[in-house]
């Protein structure tokens, strides 16, 4: 079945349905505000809200949800009906312009880090009409940001939009000072590639840690892994490939431009990735995107992993978030041309992000930041959880030409597969791939590849947009100061380089000499959520949030503690999952099959003929008993032991040191035991069955 491209989008109230709809002056004005970024006027909303209605009710929908985004890294909405009750015991259907704007969810049960008391519940939801609305299954969707009673944003969007603004006044200032007055606005575009692993369902059904925490807590290592190398754009199956097909086709209804699809490193994974966007839609593009990945798995009876590390010893999943800045009337600000070493604005620009990513190198850090990233950063297969840059040489070279007071010149760029004839010959890029960079520059965008695969990519594009926009406001008042132009430009990008280079890295991020040379030259490593989280209330980084007016001090120090708190309850609850599956599953079958071994031993005995090895295996049963339960105690007690200390960080520096260590402990002695345990007697599905039975 293939798709009819006339229907993408048509659950959208997109443009085209916005200007079949509303009266011309109406479409106009509302057009207005989403060009120009800003919010509806309150006279037109009755006449938006009538048209949007009538389209949803149309497209299936029965109610509409203020749908938003709480720091929780997964989206929410209440749900009410259209249905207004008549005195005759009728109904009509009723949608007016104030519902549309805003909406009052109880804001006291999301994560509000000491903002919110459970008496002063009110919250807000505000309508970002430049996010299209949009019907799914019975409900119409109203994109929205979250705020408390008081003010404060409670939610992931709110910073996001404020930190839109700011890039665009700035890179608006940037690009006037070369000469640029016909574009009106600087949009961040976001391009966000999405890994994640599809498992059968029947098997995830039988694994408490899949269903609870999303990734294995148990699991010996299988006979075969990702060593092969055979997985990875390889051929995709049937069931996955009809998978795949049901997803784009939902997706391209809801306006999301799936483009690529290709299978990844391990076993089980897959990668999507969409046409990039500007980064309030494509944040609410890869929110749609995770949850339709999950639905549509449910459906073919496949459960769709997003966690960043379902599985020890196989590639984990992270989202590639490709991010650069484009003006309204189409340039890419990050775009090198074909001589990127005469092209000043495009290396000013690229100063820009030099020096704003390493002045809040932990920032940057801090904003891919999630539990489950902290198995994957630093794996040899993730980017390490140190912030560089990698430009390529040529650009590299380009910069410290110019710091050295040089003319740059261009490299010689050769030809490859000239030799062949039925071949097209190819232009070699001026740069190789880097695949091992955390930020890497590639061709005209940067490619952040810390973010994590179940993350909301809000938090990392806030804050690159915070950082270059802070960064382009001192470049562009040192322009604006200067008498020769010309001279200031070179001038910046060689003060810049001499200052910062040491955040440029081009070599291969996995090594150890890496990490020491980053030590050497004083590049943050910090390497869990815990540490991270101290970037947040950092002075440096507080002040310029609240400078550029993307959040209040109480806002940043509410996040910190949002993410502390969020980062205890996830290990607790691993914990006491753990505990869970090996009292009431693992340690009854282990027990269970050494008695069988025992007795098997024990009629050998009788006829005579014992059985040394057998007589081991039993030994060995019976020692890896005691070590699972010792183990279990020793994790029960550090799980415990979290009730005496107060102080969320302390807690979740408890949790990092002893209780995740405790955890480690005890799946070691379950894996050991896995492997000697016969797979009928083994209680839950194996890493084969999980990695290979798609
Ligand atoms: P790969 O990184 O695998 O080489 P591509 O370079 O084709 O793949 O693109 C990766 C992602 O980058 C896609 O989602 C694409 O839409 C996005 N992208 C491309 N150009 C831009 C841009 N100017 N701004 C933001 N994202 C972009
Ligand atoms: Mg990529």
């Amino acid at each position: 079945m293939s798709f009819d491209f006339n229907s993408f989008g048509c659950m959208v109230f997109n443009d085209k349905a916005m200007s079949e709809r509303l009266p011309p002056d109406t479409y106009a004005c509302l057009k207005e505000s989403i060009d120009e970024g800003l919010s509806l006027h309150p006279e037109i909303a009755d006449t938006v809200a009538e048209a949007m209605k009538d389209w949803a009710i149309e497209n299936g929908a029965t109610h509409y949800t203020h749908w938003f985004q709480p720091m929780t890294n997964i989206t929410a909405g209440k749900h009410d009906s259209f249905i207004s009750p008549q005195k005759d015991g009728s109904v009509i259907l009723n949608f007016r312009g104030k519902e549309l704007i805003k909406g009052e969810p109880d804001a006291s049960s999301f994560p509000n880090g000491g903002l919110r008391n459970t008496f002063e519940a009110r919250g807000y939801t505000a309508w970002d009409c430049t996010s299209p609305a949009f019907v799914r299954e019975d409900t119409l969707y109203i994109p929205t940001a979250f705020c408390s009673y008081t003010g404060e944003a409670l939610d992931a969007k709110t910073p996001l939009l404020r930190s839109m603004s700011v890039i665009s006044e700035q890179g608006m200032r940037l690009i006037k000072l070369f000469g640029n007055h016909t574009s009106k606005r600087v949009n961040a575009t976001v391009g966000a590639e999405q890994e994640y692993f599809l498992i059968d369902r029947d098997m995830y059904e039988k694994r408490l840690d899949l269903k609870i925490c999303g990734r294995t807590l148990f699991g010996a290592r299988p006979p075969k892994g990702q060593e092969m190398d055979d997985h990875y754009f390889g051929r995709i199956r049937l069931k996955v490939a009809e998978y795949m097909r049901q997803l784009d086709a939902e997706l391209w209804k809801l306006g999301v431009s799936s483009k690529t699809k290709h299978n990844e490193a391990a076993p089980a994974q897959h990668e999507l990735a969409p046409i990039f966007d500007p980064v309030n839609i494509a944040c609410d593009h890869n929110q749609l995107t995770m949850e339709m990945m999950r639905v549509i798995a449910k459906k073919n009876n496949l459960a769709c992993l997003l966690h960043e590390k379902p599985f020890a010893n196989v590639n984990g999943s992270g989202k590639h978030n490709n991010w650069s800045l484009s003006t309204d009337d189409g340039f890419n600000l990050l775009e090198p041309g074909r001589t990127p070493y005469e092209n000043m604005q495009f290396l000013i620009m690229l100063s820009a992000i030099i020096k704003a990513v390493d002045t809040h190198a932990d920032l940057l850090r801090m904003s891919a930041a999630v539990v489950g990233n902290d198995h994957r950063l630093g794996g040899n297969e993730a980017p390490p959880a140190i912030i560089s840059i990698f430009l390529g040489e040529q650009l590299t070279s380009a910069l410290e030409q110019l710091a050295n007071g040089n003319n740059p010149a261009s490299k010689h760029r050769d030809k490859i597969l000239e030799d062949v004839a039925t071949l097209p010959t190819i232009k070699r890029d001026d740069s190789d791939r880097n695949r091992t960079s955390p930020f890497a520059f590639t061709g005209n965008k940067f490619e952040f590849r810390m973010v994590g695969s179940s993350a909301s990519i809000a938090c990392a594009n806030y804050v690159l947009n915070t950082i270059v926009a802070e960064s382009l406001d001192e470049i562009c008042t040192r322009l604006e100061n200067s008498s020769d132009f010309d001279s200031e430009v070179r001038a910046i990008i060689s003060d810049i380089y001499k200052q910062h280079n040491r955040i440029i890295f081009n070599g291969n991020n996995y090594t150890t000499q890496w990490v020491d040379l980053a030590k050497e030259r004083g590049l943050p490593n910090l390497c869990d959520t815990v540490d991270s989280a101290s970037a947040m209330i950092a002075e440096k980084n507080m002040e310029m949030l609240i400078k550029y007016n993307i959040l209040t001090k109480v806002e940043c120090v509410s996040r910190y503690e949002i993410m502390l708190e969020n980062y205890i309850k996830v290990i607790t609850i691993e914990a006491n999952t753990m505990l869970e599956m090996t009292k009431r599953q693992i340690l009854p079958a282990v027990i269970k099959f050494a008695g069988e071994m025992s007795n098997s031993y024990n009629s050998l005995v009788k006829a005579n003929c014992p059985n040394k090895n057998l007589q081991d295996m039993v030994f060995n049963l019976s020692n890896n008993i005691s070590e699972i339960s010792n183990a279990c105690d020793i994790l029960e007690k550090a799980v415990t032991n979290l009730q005496d200390i107060s102080g969320t960080h302390d807690i979740a520096v408890s949790c990092r040191d002893s209780v995740k260590t405790a955890m480690e402990r005890l799946r070691c002695s379950v894996d050991a035991t896995e492997v000697i345990v016969s797979s009928e007697a083994w209680p839950m599905p194996n890493y084969t069955d999980l990695l290979h039975r798609v």
